[in-house]
């Protein structure tokens, strides 16, 4: 299969060239040529099947081309040994749980995928790669541990000082071995964009190889598509199947991309809602037809403080354009800290069912736009434990934390810090190889 940009100026480019450039040429992000649908006799029997062996059919119509049967069933039995369970959590909502992976998010998956496929090409080549990943926290922690220990990887997280919960920043800086931790004095975006100007600096590009890990790269966003699969069939299972509405709190818009390319591919559910916190670029899309980004704010909702999200290009691609198309498929909403934590602790108290910050914006938005007939999932992307502090001063009781997260807060932090500008940057790499 061959990829091509988002910008229109690069196309046919192979999978293994995608994985280990991140970006296209043009700025762009990669697409498939294609996007094949799976047969019907897949879905009549999909609740039939482990999410494993599931996963596998949909990596193998992505990728099967063109990795080897066997080395891409090992990828995908490696990067899912932990479940995902569908809970429910009050009348025909239910909690999607994808913080059951090594550092309690969602972004395992995509990490765990990821690196394996990248060793997979790379490991083939003999040379070292790097890899450059910004984080508002958890990609970052993600990344970190899924790459942790990859032989011929070395891995450079960009996060914002100060900006990131403790929890967060020890998953990533107290690893060592192939994983640094820069601590930048500034916001996500400025570390996104010191790894955007990285990709396209001709003298450090010359000197080593760099790729990037940030859900722009198709080996990261595309496998996020394994769990929607897995969220119908459990719920194909309770016979809950007809109007499934997907919830998907989102920041970059890797999470809810990887979610169209599934209905893309067949799945049935009838529509999406993308849910934000006080950064709505996208909610304002879709009210305006305008794409207008701005400066991301702080909220307690710290992953989805994106203020230019990278993936809306591919939206806006796999829709030919089209905002009435974008909009008959997602609707979007917006809530400020105040919505989010009233609705952190009134689920709390009414079902006992604990939220995280980012996991309180989809059911939120369920709540608010279920209509009848409708069964709503939305994505708890991360485990309430990873925003302990916050979630504590909601709900006035004390989150357990799970020994995983533990393990990680007895390290020691190791990072550098680093200014914004990519001047010091560029020099810290160079010097640094
Ligand atoms: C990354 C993240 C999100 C947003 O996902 P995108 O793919 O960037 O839209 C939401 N919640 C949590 C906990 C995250 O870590």
């Amino acid at each position: 299969m061959n990829y091509y940009s988002t910008n229109g100026k690069v196309s046919g480019v192979s999978l293994r060239q995608a994985v280990i450039k991140g970006l296209a040429d043009d700025k762009g992000l990669f697409m498939p040529d294609v996007i094949k649908r799976l047969p019907q006799a897949f879905f009549d029997t999909i609740d039939t099947l482990s999410f494993q062996e599931m996963a596998y059919t949909v990596a193998d119509t992505f990728f099967g081309e063109d990795v080897e049967a066997d080395a891409l069933k090992r990828i995908v039995y490696e990067t899912l040994n932990f479940d995902v369970p569908l809970v429910k959590v009050s009348n025909s909502i239910y909690s999607l749980e994808l913080f059951h992976g090594p550092t309690l998010a969602f972004k395992d998956v995509g990490a765990r995928f990821m690196s394996r496929l990248l060793a997979y090409f790379v490991n083939r080549e003999g040379d070292d790669v790097n890899v450059l990943v910004a984080t508002s926290g958890d990609t970052g922690s993600a990344v970190a541990n899924g790459f942790l220990g990859v032989e011929g990887v070395h891995v450079y997280v960009l996060y914002p000082k100060g900006l990131v919960s403790p929890i967060q920043e020890c998953q990533f800086t107290t690893l060592g071995q192939n994983i640094t931790a820069l601590e930048v004095d500034g916001t996500f975006d400025d570390c996104q964009a010191l790894v955007k100007n990285a990709f396209m600096d001709k003298q450090l590009n010359a000197k080593m190889k760099l790729t990037s890990a940030n859900s722009i790269n198709v080996a990261r966003f595309l496998p996020q598509a394994f769990y929607y699969f897995y969220a119908y069939a459990q719920l194909k299972k309770l016979g809950k199947a007809d109007n499934v509405v997907v919830c998907v709190p989102s920041g970059n818009f890797g999470n809810i991309t990887a979610g169209l390319f599934g209905k893309r591919m067949g799945l049935p559910i009838k529509r999406f809602i993308a849910a934000n916190n006080r950064n709505d670029i996208f909610l304002h899309y879709l009210r305006t037809g305008n794409y207008v980004p701005r400066p991301s704010v702080a909220t307690i909702a710290n992953a989805m403080d994106v203020g230019d999200p990278s993936n809306f290009a591919r939206v806006l691609d796999l829709y030919n354009g089209s905002h009435e198309a974008i909009c008959a498929d997602i609707s979007g909403c917006s809530y400020d800290d105040n919505q989010i934590a009233e609705s952190l602790k009134r689920c709390f108290e009414e079902t006992g069912y604990l939220l995280d910050p980012h996991g309180a914006c989809g059911y939120r938005a369920l709540c608010e736009g279920l209509t009848a007939g409708e069964t709503g999932v939305f994505l708890e992307t991360a485990h309430p434990a990873k925003f302990k502090e916050t979630v504590e001063k909601i709900i006035g009781t004390e989150v357990a934390v799970p020994a995983k997260l533990q393990a990680f807060m007895q390290g020691e932090k190791q990072s550098v810090p680093m200014a914004k500008t990519f001047e010091a940057f560029k020099s810290y790499l160079m010097a640094d190889k």
